[in-house]
């Protein structure tokens, strides 16, 4: 090929000349890895804080890959790369207590264990990125952390690598996640909120007790719980303005062994969710207001603790706008996601760091994979995973430019 010929061919690809390497052939090219990496991961599923033998085997490939290593526990920081910029980007590696019920060759190893979120896949994706970013180092100027962490379902591990300094010197960081609401191959971003903020809470409603034909000469518990219960219904309804979101479900009743007896106390627990943090406030300070007018109503009292899990995950407007752009220039598909109820440990990173939670769709039809997130027979469409590698590659390799 004349210099002249090779000058036009590499005009007609800007990306080609001015990066020196795609990471969308690059990821392609590894696929099988990935995939292979993907079922190691699900057959051999670990709950919580129990990730021994899955940060093992990333330990040891970043190890091969001449990353600097910090381990939090069975979580592991990992590094390469210098200069004045620092991009992290976050898989999280637990299983869930599930029982998968997938007939397949991969299926999981380990009774009543599951990989039924597809952290595996978050896992298997982020060490393909790992791979392709230590091969092209010398491309990047700056710093690329990997974050593999512990326990994000109901772990909150996400606070323990916080504590351990995963986002000392960070600048931005980036989370993906597998996503049975969009269609396999999608890459979903979305400025502000996209995950919920999650609260426990647990009350007592405290009377007196007595016989049930003597209802006069007791402060019957049940009734009040009740009213307080429907009450409890009109915070969402009422009180929350109707453009905002927010959730109050009183999801345990607990009260009374016997029918002739009124008993002392009503226990109930449940949950709550919204979107920012001033609903969130809202809702707990009504929660208060409610159930100490009702039970005053009435001659009892009551107990109530609130217990914040997770803050609602806010994406940054410049990350999500800049995670956009990236996904145009490659080529990779992309579309707006809906936020959901549920809530992820990932907030607590965007809450000390400007950065995006990214989705990744895995719902295809034609292959049967249709069941949600936690199902016994939730699976992922594999052929999409190195979209997911190469969105990871090329938003460090972007970010550091
Ligand atoms: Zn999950
Ligand atoms: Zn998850």
């Amino acid at each position: 090929m004349s210099i002249e010929k090779l000058i036009s061919s590499q005009a007609e690809c800007p990306m080609v000349k001015t990066m020196g390497f795609d990471p969308v052939s690059e990821a392609k090219r590894i696929e099988k890895e990935i995939i292979s990496w993907r079922r190691d991961f699900h057959m051999h599923p670990e709950l919580k804080y129990e990730e021994e033998r899955t940060s093992g085997i990333v330990e040891e490939h970043l190890h091969e890959w001449e990353y600097r290593i910090k381990r939090v526990g069975t979580g592991i920081i990992a590094d390469i790369g210098e200069g004045e910029k620092t991009i992290a980007l976050r898989a999280d590696m637990d299983a869930l207590p599930v029982q998968e019920e997938n007939d397949v060759p991969y299926k999981s190893r380990v009774p009543g264990k599951m990989h039924a979120c597809g952290h595996d896949a978050h896992t298997a994706m982020l060490l393909g990125a790992a791979k392709i970013i230590s091969e092209h180092i010398d491309e990047f100027s700056g710093r690329v952390r990997l974050i593999f962490q512990p326990a994000e379902e109901g772990g909150n591990g996400a606070v323990k690598m916080i504590e351990g300094g995963a986002l000392e010197g960070v600048d931005a960081v980036f989370g993906l996640h597998v996503w049975h609401d969009l269609p396999s191959g999608v890459i979903g971003i979305r400025e502000g909120p996209i995950m919920a903020g999650a609260g426990i809470f647990k009350a007592r409603i405290i009377g007196k007790g007595g016989h049930g034909a003597s209802p006069h000469q007791t402060v019957d518990p049940i009734p009040i719980a009740a009213e307080a219960i429907l009450a409890l219904q009109t915070i969402a309804s009422r009180n929350v303005p109707p453009i905002e979101t927010g959730v109050v479900s009183v999801t345990a009743v607990h009260a009374g062994t016997a029918f002739n007896v009124i008993p002392e106390e009503v226990k109930m627990k449940g949950t709550i969710r919204f979107f920012n943090h001033e609903i969130g406030e809202l809702i707990q300070t009504r929660m208060g207001e409610i159930l100490e007018g009702v039970t005053k109503a009435h001659g009892a009292s009551y107990e109530l603790s609130i217990e914040e899990l997770v803050p609602p995950t806010v994406n940054d407007k410049g990350m999500a706008a800049f995670a956009r752009n990236v996904a145009e220039k490659y080529g990779l598909r992309h579309s707006d996601v809906e936020p959901t109820m549920g809530a992820e440990d990932f907030a607590f990173y965007l809450q000390k760091v400007p950065g995006a939670f990214l989705m990744l769709g895995i719902y295809n039809e034609e292959k049967g994979i249709t069941y949600p997130h936690h199902h016994p027979r939730f699976d992922v469409d594999e052929e999409v995973l190195h979209l997911g590698t190469a969105m990871e590659v090329a938003l460090a390799m972007e970010f550091l430019r």
